[in-house]
């Protein structure tokens, strides 16, 4: 099965570019300022990472499955006729010796610039419990992923663009949730419960109440993100493997406000999300509380599949609304955003079903069209010149109305850590008890 640029998918692709103008992209454009043009279409990228052999037993005995073939495409033995592979194309193939840089570098770090234009992207991280999706996203202290890669040079980036004399001030808040048996959950405020995803009237997607904490520096991610994470991490233990069940979504907003006129404002939105294994659960024999997760998280995964079949196909309804999961995604898939896709596969023979469905997904998703646009409006106060303090540059105003008066807190002016030790930190703190998932 090779990708190509055949007719048909060119069809296919003009088709999920109109349904993606009918969505919030589309809607919005109209009521965005200086956006006359139609803006040009972002495929969503996909990159597939085969992990090595994690338990030593690699060799004559156990084979790997999957063979790369060049930087963009692998193959993998067919089930159904031994003589025979299947071969998938991709925008990028990280093989086993890949490192979490050549990931970080090749796909995610040249999508961070659309943030500071008011543009969103977002990265997702697909594919069955154990083949690396945590890996790639948070990584370890040894070789931090691409959260904190992305956090360092997110906070640089804003820090140079945002600085004194420049035309925009700029600045940074994260939030951080869980999706786990169709709820949404805080995870910087896990005591405020399940949380409703609403779209606003030019088709942003928002969450009322959730949290949102100003980061100015490293050391504030940090502060906010650990704690964040062993919430997660205690539920690991408790609730049998919970983080393998629930998708992990970090969304980091950058706010830029036009210091002189006309006092334009743009908001870009990052999503960083460690999606739950996309393991066919029904195979694992799974009973009770496991059974109702299972269901869950595959009510999620089917309706993203789904979502994704309807924009390809240019259908009139996308089913967007039929899961949390995708309800969240509504304006990174077939939407606003430029959007990477990482599949993570791993080489053992136990995954073979798995890693087939995981190159299937990832093979359909590449098909589908963002229509990327800036997000910028023109600030309230516009009518009059600016002058911003510390505390109106935290935030949009839905970001400060959100917050409780405990959020207000100002991003500490410290420096920068040095990227490595700072990413070590992270790493180790966060998979300090971290369950095997
Ligand atoms: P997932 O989040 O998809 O369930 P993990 O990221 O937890 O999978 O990875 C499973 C195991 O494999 C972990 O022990 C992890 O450290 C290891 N691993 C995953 N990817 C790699 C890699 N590229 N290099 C080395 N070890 C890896
Ligand atoms: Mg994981």
């Amino acid at each position: 099965m090779a990708a190509g640029g055949s007719t048909q998918q060119r069809r296919r692709e003009m088709a999920a570019a109109s349904a993606a103008a009918i969505s919030g992209a589309g809607r919005c454009r109209l009521s965005k300022i200086g956006a006359t043009r139609r803006p040009p279409p972002a495929r969503v990228r996909v990159a597939v990472r085969l992990r090595p052999f994690v338990d030593g037993t690699a060799g004559a005995s156990d084979p790997p499955c999957v063979r790369g073939m060049d930087s963009c495409s692998l193959e993998i033995a067919n089930w159904r006729n031994h003589q025979e592979t299947l071969k998938y194309q991709f925008d990028a193939f990280y093989g086993e010796r890949s490192t979490q840089q050549d990931i970080y570098a090749g796909s995610v770090q040249p999508i961070l610039r659309h943030l500071l234009e008011g543009q969103n992207a977002s990265v997702l991280a697909y594919g069955p419990t154990g083949a690396g999706k945590t890996h790639t996203m948070l990584g370890s202290p040894e070789q931090p992923g691409v959260i904190p890669r992305a956090l360092m040079d997110l906070l640089q980036l804003t820090r140079e663009e945002g600085a004194e004399g420049r035309p925009w001030a700029l600045s940074v808040t994260m939030s951080y949730l869980e999706i786990y048996q169709e709820k949404v959950l805080d995870l910087l405020d896990p005591a405020s419960g399940d949380l409703v995803i609403r779209e606003d009237c030019r088709g942003n997607i928002l969450i009322p109440g959730l949290s949102q904490k100003p980061i100015s520096s490293f050391a504030d991610f940090e502060r906010h993100f650990l704690p964040a994470s062993r919430n997660r991490t205690v539920g690991a233990t408790r609730l049998n493997q919970r983080s393998s069940r629930s998708h992990a979504v970090l969304l980091v907003k950058v706010d830029q406000r036009e210091r002189l006129a006309p006092f334009r404002q743009r908001e870009g939105k990052l999503y960083l999300i460690d999606l739950a294994g996309s393991e066919d659960n029904r195979r694992t024999g799974n009973k009770g509380l496991r059974l109702k997760e299972s269901g869950a998280i595959n009510t999620s995964l089917f309706v993203l599949g789904k979502v994704v079949d309807a924009l390809n196909q240019g259908l009139p309804r996308v089913p967007y609304r039929d899961s949390k999961l995708t309800r969240l995604l509504q304006d990174s898939l077939g939407g606003s955003a430029h959007s990477i896709l990482i599949a993570n596969i791993a080489p053992e023979r136990r995954f073979y079903l798995d890693t087939v469905s995981a190159l299937n997904f990832a093979a359909r998703s590449k098909e589908v069209i963002n229509r990327p646009f800036t997000n910028e409006s023109l600030q309230p106060h516009a009518l009059g010149p600016v002058k911003l303090s510390q505390k109106e540059l935290l935030g949009p105003p839905e970001a400060k109305r959100a917050r409780g008066p405990e959020e207000e807190e100002i991003g500490s002016p410290e420096p920068m850590a040095a990227p490595a030790s700072a990413s070590q930190k992270l790493s180790r703190q966060c998979l300090q008890g971290r369950a095997v998932s």
